[in-house]
């Protein structure tokens, strides 16, 4: 790993070594708070593929043959040296996605705890013994590993995005391989790193980099292969799920969403806007489930506009590094031109700008934290992910008709909503179409509660017992002497 706070050079990871990509291939990392390009990561090719496919079939054998509970030793001890490098570990993750360093340290621990979760968890996966219909008939259903995994993540959570699907296999007593960010490529090798000190077997865990959509349509359709996991757009997910689909695998997918935030006027409002303008800003607001379209109930709209917009000025954007910054740049420059369109788009539909809607200077991919009042179903944002630092402002007289909202795009990730009224929570719950409602807090994405979306948003979860079962398959066993 790297010493006295320089970014380092990437490499891959197949059967136990680190390695550069068979044709000596790189591709650039870049600061994005800077624009320097501050290191290099190893590009796989068919060849390194190749290897890694072999490496991951041997790792299956050696890791479903392991016990649960060495492997959940093994993984506890993964992560108590991710714990032990947590701080370096946030230095790089800063440098190449920029968030700030306490969000990236924040990142680190928690992944450590999944890890913890997932090895404890997995010590606990049972199966049914089933009364047989004759005496001395046994009849049993097995949980068993559901072979070699391919894990695609993005690049918003370098560490967090892959530590929920590797820890769910590694605990299931799956092999994985791991195609991480090219754009944010060392902090995840960091954590594999814990693994591979840790003594995880050669094979068991592999990891690669190189042209997302090569590694894809080879890894998914390959015999070995038998289960895909992917985090990422919604568009990309359905491509690969349908690949998925046409080869018989097994599919996790956590696609985009565009979260409501129900505020109503009967709730604690200091409360839903100091717990919302934290979420909303985090990372930049390069969240699959950040607040996006913030629907609040007609007699306190415009207080609650006020207070966020106030809060949203208030917030420290500057170089992730730097004590102080609470919003770092965005993650790459491709979100600039998208969010620059989406908010003219809105202004265009008759939006108004409370605060913000443009780039920082001209060196980094800084942008203003945003705030859009009287935003029209009708404009873009309303309908796509924006992915940055955008808060979305429109109003509702009524539950049925903010719920009406709420169900009408395809997405179905997280939602928020803040009521003083027990009876509207008890609706929400059941009504919003989301994979997750949280109600007046902010209480997800713990290791131990289900992590996922519907419709668009994908199927599957990456938290809680559910997390395990995507990587186990069911075998009925039965026998009599
Ligand atoms: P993108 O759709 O190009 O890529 C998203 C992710 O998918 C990246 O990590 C990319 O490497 C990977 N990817 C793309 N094509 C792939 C393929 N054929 N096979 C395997 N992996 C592939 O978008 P982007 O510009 O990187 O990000 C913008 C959008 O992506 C956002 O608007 C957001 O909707 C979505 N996104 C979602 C999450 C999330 O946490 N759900 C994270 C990052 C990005």
């Amino acid at each position: 790993m790297a010493q006295n706070g320089a970014y380092p050079d990437t490499k891959l990871f197949i059967n136990g070594q680190w390695r550069a990509g068979a044709e000596g291939k790189t591709i650039d990392v870049v600061d994005p708070a800077t624009e320097e390009v501050i290191g290099k990561v190893a590009h796989a090719t068919k060849a390194d593929l190749d290897a890694a496919l072999e490496a991951v079939d041997k790792g299956f054998k050696t890791w479903s043959a392991t016990s649960a509970y060495e492997r959940s030793k093994l993984m506890r001890k993964a992560a108590e040296i991710l714990r032990e490098r947590s701080d370096a570990i946030a230095d790089i993750m800063v440098r190449e996605q920029g968030k700030p360093r306490a969000e990236a340290k924040t990142e680190t621990m928690a992944a450590a705890d999944v890890i913890d979760w997932f090895a404890e968890e997995a010590r606990r996966t049972y199966g049914q013994i089933i009364p047989g219909r004759a005496a001395g008939v046994t009849q049993m259903a097995l949980k068993l590993p559901v072979g070699p995994v391919a894990a695609f993540t993005p690049w918003n959570f370098p560490i967090n995005q892959v530590v929920r699907k590797l820890s769910g296999a590694l605990a299931a007593g799956c092999s994985i391989i791991v195609k991480a960010p090219e754009e944010t490529p060392a902090s995840p090798a960091e954590l594999i790193r814990a693994f591979a000190d840790a003594g995880i077997p050669e094979g068991v865990v592999n990891l690669v980099y190189g042209v997302p959509a090569e590694i894809s349509e080879y890894l998914i359709p390959h015999p070995t292969i038998r289960k895909i996991s992917f985090t990422g757009s919604t568009p990309v997910g359905k491509h690969l799920a349908a690949l998925a689909g046409q080869h018989m695998k097994r599919a996790t997918m956590e696609l985009g969403g565009h979260a409501p935030a129900m505020i109503f006027k009967d709730a604690d409002l200091d409360k839903a806007v100091k717990v919302m303008a934290a979420s909303k800003f985090r990372n930049a607001g390069q969240v699959c489930v950040s607040p996006t379209r913030f629907l609040v109930e007609e007699p306190v709209y415009d207080e609650v506009v006020e207070s966020f917009t106030a809060a949203a000025k208030a917030i420290n954007v500057g170089n992730g590094l730097e004590e102080g910054t609470q919003m770092g740049p965005l993650a790459n420059e491709r979100r600039i031109p998208a969010l620059e369109e989406l908010i003219q788009d809105a202004v265009d539909h008759g939006a108004e700008v409370k605060t913000g809607g443009r780039r920082i200077g001209n060196k980094g991919y800084f942008f203003e934290p945003t705030v859009l009042s009287n935003v029209p179903t009708k404009a873009r944002i309303m309908n796509e992910e924006p992915f940055g630092p955008v808060a979305v402002f429109s109003r509702f007289s009524s539950l049925d008709e903010v719920i009406d909202e709420a169900n009408r795009l395809p997405f179905g990730l997280a939602s928020y909503a803040f009521t003083g009224s027990a009876d509207t929570a008890n609706q929400l719950g059941m009504r919003v179409e989301a994979g997750m409602t949280t109600i007046n807090h902010n209480g997800l994405a713990l290791p131990e509660v289900p992590f996922g979306g519907i419709k668009d948003s994908g199927h599957g979860t990456e938290g809680g017992s559910e997390a395990i079962e995507a990587y186990l398959v069911t075998k009925f066993v039965t026998q009599t002497a």
